[in-house]
């Protein structure tokens, strides 16, 4: 199926030529059509699905007739790079079609932004906290809002924004369009679509578990120990652009400088960079400057990289929904990524309901000299010493399959097992 069925305004057909998208993705062909019929719509999608243009595209397509230099879309995100990447979206679908898309966010100065709000636009994609502060000044008008768009809600909702959001609308024309996404339903967010959401169709894409086209692999790991396993698995890896992510800045800080230090082009994206430095790293590793990027949760959250061959979860994320969102940046619109997660004894938790969901698709990989995949093999392995029987390196669950090596990553040093 084309793009052409959906009947879009020719200016808009040209930017979507220009971005190269020949066929729409599942959640582009559920949501374009009901979208573009004026219905609220609802949809579970996860990050890396197409998700941006099946609410860009109608947007622009009711956009195109009606007044101007009015805001009449506003899209909500949780996070600056969020914000920035639908602009940049907007921007590249809309660029023939003369409509003006601002980005609003805290963190940087208020005035340039008040200067492109009097000039006019007529779509802005924001940040809850910013976005709050410009309407309580009264320095953006939100009295004529046909569409609003609230992007990753789950993460707005877990990023303790729910009040914005709910005084945001409260400022909002009551007749207007209104779109819901989300990765998760968790029920607080239920709750506010029950509110907010006029009957709406629902779209749903593949529930939480991460998109197809990722192999997945879990590597046992003493925590001592992960740095030498990136450094093992880098080297002996042939990689793409690589995306590692930790669990807190200072070791996102620690791990790029780390990785800097053997020799790799490597840099770091965390909450204490200020937005320049975040937008550097981000534009670095996107030109292909660094290889490695080695960023927290939040400041990866909804980014848009392509072509990311490898995620890397230095440490486990905490919930099925955090991994099936850090993964999102690999095997993005149908290419193929690897998705490695070191695993300590004491991420067994986290473990177990990741494999719940991926089922057999989570190869076990062991690499000799790195091993312990829960704290009960680390007590074996240490019985195991005190015994003075040679360790092997092979610990957790009983092999079923040894696998050929799979490019040189898994060369005599790695073993696979099947979970
Ligand atoms: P998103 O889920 O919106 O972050 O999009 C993920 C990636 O898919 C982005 O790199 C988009 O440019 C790309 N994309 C979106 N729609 C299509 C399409 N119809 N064909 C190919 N790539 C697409």
């Amino acid at each position: 199926m084309s793009f052409k069925k959906f009947n879009f305004h020719g200016k808009i057909l040209a930017g979507v030529e220009a971005l190269g998208y020949t066929e729409p993705t599942p959640i582009q062909m559920q949501s374009i059509p009901p979208i573009l019929a004026g219905n609220d719509v609802m949809g579970l999608a996860q990050t890396g699905t197409g998700k941006t243009a099946a609410f860009v595209l109608p947007l622009l397509q009711r956009l195109m007739q009606g007044p101007r230099r009015k805001i009449r879309a506003l899209i909500i995100a949780p996070t600056r790079e969020l914000t920035e990447q639908t602009h940049k979206v907007i921007g590249q679908l809309g660029r023939r079609t003369g409509l003006r898309s601002l980005s609003v966010y805290g963190g940087v100065s208020m005035r340039p932004q008040i200067t492109s709000l009097n000039r006019g636009v007529d779509i802005v994609s924001a940040c809850p906290g910013r976005l709050l502060d410009h309407i309580q000044r009264k320095t953006i008008d939100v009295s004529r809002i046909d569409v609003l768009v609230l992007d990753e809600a789950d993460h707005m909702f877990d990023m303790g924004f729910l009040p914005d959001i709910k005084k945001i609308i409260s400022y909002l024309p009551s007749q207007r369009q209104t779109l819901l996404f989300s990765a998760t339903m968790p029920k607080d967010i239920k709750a506010l679509a029950d509110k907010v959401l006029t009957d709406p169709v629902r779209v749903q894409i593949d529930h939480t578990a991460p998109v197809a086209s990722v192999a997945h692999a879990f590597y046992p790991v003493e925590t001592d120990r992960k740095t030498d396993l990136l450094k093992n698995i880098l080297d002996n890896n042939e990689t793409g652009p690589v995306l590692v992510f930790t669990r807190t800045k200072m070791r996102a800080k620690r791990v790029a400088q780390q990785l800097d230090r053997f020799g790799y082009d490597a840099t770091a994206l965390h909450g204490n960079l200020s937005q320049n430095n975040r937008q550097k790293a981000l534009d670095g590793f996107g030109c292909g400057r660094y290889k490695i990027l080695v960023a927290t949760d939040v400041a990866a959250r909804g980014i848009d990289i392509h072509r990311v061959s490898h995620v890397i979860n230095y440490d486990m994320p905490d919930t099925v929904d955090a991994y099936t969102h850090r993964i999102g940046r690999t095997g993005r619109a149908s290419e193929t990524g690897d998705a490695f997660t070191f695993v300590t004894g004491s991420d067994t938790g986290p473990a177990s309901s990741i494999k719940r969901v991926l089922g057999k698709r989570v190869k076990h990989c062991v690499m000799e000299g790195f091993a312990c995949s829960s704290s009960a093999g680390e007590r074996q392995m240490r019985k195991k010493r005190r015994n003075g029987q040679r360790d092997n390196a092979r610990t957790g669950p009983k092999p079923t399959f040894r696998s050929k090596p799979k490019g040189r990553l898994s060369s005599k040093r790695a073993q696979r097992h099947a979970v």
